[in-house]
């Protein structure tokens, strides 16, 4: 990983500084002024801030002193051997730790108020994935260890052991106490904002997890100041995948073409197609089943389609958020964006992720009962939504039969025939709320 960093700096001949550990960022007149520990000074009109989520939480819980820092504790099994173990959280870091103990330690127990969310049923990839989730063997059929929903209330000193009071959130407030010979404390990670000093405190959000972020991921009240990496996760926290590189690449490719627009002067790339319903069918048909960004950042990036009244083409963008079209393009009579998404809501309310009920494969007129992955085209005028087209599921998510791209193009056929003349766009408007 190392060496593929030096080759790519050196590649693309970047101008890096390493050794600099920022210490201080103001902003005392139009222009930020960036201070590493060396005392050298940088004077910037932008500043983007990649710095991660480098501090561990620690949950404000009476005794929380006597737990270990999952980022400093031994991870040799051996230092572990017969002891009991409570790990705090319940994430992917919780079970991976977990992992490592359960064949050293005499009992874990995982604890923390929600319950357990598995990520292949929420589709985000911060709930418990399969890589990590052994340890739920050991607890439902084993009975050695357990998963724990509750309130930590305390945690006390007893006789060389710690013991931790719960209320349960399942057993109608039952107060239980337990005892154990260590705590890990795997619940979270927060951002580094001590760097700022009052000329360019930036506002923070999510218990201050994050900075609040723009849908262009700049602070919401020091201009000039951005975010990229994990930290653009506040605009989908916990919902898709911007806290991940999984997720967040697609974000800072964004965030560049948005710095050259507002900066630069240079317009949002966009290709032009035909006005015709026949183009723009194709064109989505077409996307839809190479994207990468739409694909992973399902239902928060878009490709974006604008058509101009009795213009002979339309505008396709491609890769911006949802977040941002909303913001920057409610202006427009006429846009569709086209988004890849999960029927997340039938797939939550089912009991079982692996028995959830889906449409025959051809009955287009209950493509918006899908719940894999799919494409969904939305129309609006002037940031209001006008209709929601699903293209129907496909199992092996390529759609590109009659099924998926005739509905498609009679709804383009609708909208196209009516709408792009002059006199034609208000006509359009009402014939869509009407249906
Ligand atoms: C166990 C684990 C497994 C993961 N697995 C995956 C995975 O499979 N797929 C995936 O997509 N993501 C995964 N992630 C998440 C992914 O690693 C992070 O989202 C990603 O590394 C965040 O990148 P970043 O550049 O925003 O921050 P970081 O990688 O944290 O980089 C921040 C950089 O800023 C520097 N820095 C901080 N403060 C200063 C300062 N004051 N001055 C100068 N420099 C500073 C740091 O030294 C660091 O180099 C995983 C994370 C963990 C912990």
């Amino acid at each position: 990983m190392v060496k593929y960093l030096g080759d790519f700096a050196s590649l693309l001949k970047l101008n890096l500084r390493c050794d600099s550990r920022v210490v201080r960022i103001s902003k005392p007149d139009d222009r930020f002024v960036v201070t590493d520990q060396h005392g050298n000074q940088f004077f910037s009109r932008v500043v983007i801030v990649a710095t991660g989520v480098p501090y561990q939480y620690v949950p404000p819980i009476s005794g929380i002193n006597y737990a270990e820092l999952y980022s400093r504790v031994s991870i040799d099994p051996k230092d572990f051997v017969g002891q009991r173990v409570l790990i705090i959280g319940k994430g992917n870091s919780a079970f991976e730790t977990a992992e490592n103990l359960i064949p050293a330690a005499s009992l874990i127990h995982l604890a923390s108020r929600h319950p357990l969310q598995m990520a292949w049923k929420s589709h985000y990839v911060g709930h418990l994935r399969a890589v990590n989730n052994e340890l739920l063997d050991t607890y439902l059929l084993k009975g050695q260890n357990a998963l724990v929903d509750a309130k930590i209330e305390r945690i006390q000193r007893a006789n060389g052991q710690l013991c931790v009071s719960y209320g349960y959130a399942h057993a109608d407030a039952e107060i239980e106490e337990i005892l154990y010979d260590r705590i890990i404390l795997c619940a979270g990670f927060r951002w580094d904002h001590s760097i700022f000093d009052d000329t360019c405190r930036p506002l923070t959000a999510i218990d201050d997890r994050y900075p609040a972020q723009t849908s262009e991921w700049e602070s919401v009240n020091i201009p000039g100041l951005y975010f990229a990496g994990t930290l653009m996760h506040m605009r989908d926290f916990k919902k898709k995948q911007s806290g991940f590189i999984h997720g967040f690449r697609y974000n800072v490719k964004m965030l560049h073409t948005l710095l050259e627009l507002k900066y630069e002067g240079r317009p949002l790339f966009h290709r032009s197609i035909p006005a015709t319903p026949e183009a723009i069918t194709d064109a989505i048909i077409k996307r839809v089943n190479v994207t990468s960004a739409l694909w992973q950042q399902t239902g928060y990036m878009c490709d974006l389609i604008v058509a101009h009244r009795g213009q002979a083409e339309v505008e396709y963008y491609e890769d911006l958020t949802v977040d941002y079209v909303q913001d920057n393009f409610a202006k427009e009579e006429h846009y569709y964006t086209i988004t890849l998404e999960f029927g997340q809501e039938r797939i939550d309310a089912a009991p079982d992720v692996f028995q959830v009920s889906r449409p025959h494969k051809n009955d287009v007129s209950q493509a918006h009962m899908s719940t894999g992955i799919h494409p969904i085209v939305r129309r609006y005028d002037g940031g209001r939504l006008l209709r929601v087209h699903h293209v129907i599921e496909d199992f092996a998510s390529e759609w590109r039969e009659q099924v998926h791209v005739r509905p498609l193009a009679e709804l383009m056929a609708g909208e196209f025939s009516m709408g792009m003349s002059p006199s034609g766009a208000s006509s359009a408007r009402k014939a869509a709320l009407v249906s």
